[in-house]
């Protein structure tokens, strides 16, 4: 159709112990949204599963792409699936049982996008590639230690909030939050959420 060259790729992914397998279809740089995330939730999460060590980064960010459900294949291991919220209201939180990969974070079955988390994408060669460059920073108040004067100064440009929000709006109408990993049909989880009332471990607030 186009002869624009595009690197489309079809990403493999896989919890650390590979009992959870899948693919993220059809991605580009362009197709998603790719941010660090800083803010105390996604540090919370990490922690929660034992894997702030590897998962944040030396600041507390999480590195995030944001694609649709509807890109999202698991071939292996789905039964092993789990789902936590931070709170009532939260977000849900996707992991694995066998490994406790933190898979990603989804609003309820009707939010057209997942958050997918670096470590649950099988990527670390093609990265920067197939996904393109960091587009934004969030949550940076919450970081631990100071970012460098060039995230600070970046932050999430105005530019990338408009593109994002313009994304959601194209995936909700388009009504790619279905087929999902997550949810079933009739809008429930795939595996029963569960709530973490109290928390511990995050308080980097300034
Ligand atoms: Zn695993
Ligand atoms: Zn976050």
């Amino acid at each position: 159709m186009e002869n624009k060259e595009k690197v489309v790729a079809d990403i493999p992914l896989k919890c650390d112990c590979g009992e959870v397998q899948g693919v993220a279809r059809e991605v580009t740089p362009g197709s998603g949204n790719r941010v660090i995330c800083y803010c105390d939730d996604c540090q919370a999460f990490a922690i929660y599963l034992g894997r702030a060590d590897d998962v944040l980064d030396e600041h507390g960010g999480t590195d995030i792409f944001q694609l649709t459900p509807s890109q999202i294949g698991i071939t292996e291991g789905q039964e092993r699936i789990r789902c936590m919220r931070l709170s009532d209201k939260g977000m849900y939180r996707w992991y694995t049982e066998c490994c406790k990969t933190p898979i990603g974070n989804t609003l309820s079955a009707a939010g057209p996008f997942v958050g997918m988390i670096h470590s649950f994408m099988d990527d670390r060669e093609s990265r920067d590639r197939d996904l393109g460059a960091v587009r934004g920073y969030v949550g940076t108040k919450f970081s631990t230690g100071a970012l460098s004067e060039k995230i600070r100064k970046r932050g999430f440009p105005l530019t990338e909030v408009i593109r994002t929000v313009y994304k959601l709006v194209l995936w909700k109408i388009g009504g790619k939050n279905r087929p999902s990993p997550f949810f079933r049909a009739d809008g429930t989880p795939v595996s029963e959420p569960y709530v973490l009332h109290s928390r511990v471990g995050v308080d980097n607030r300034r």
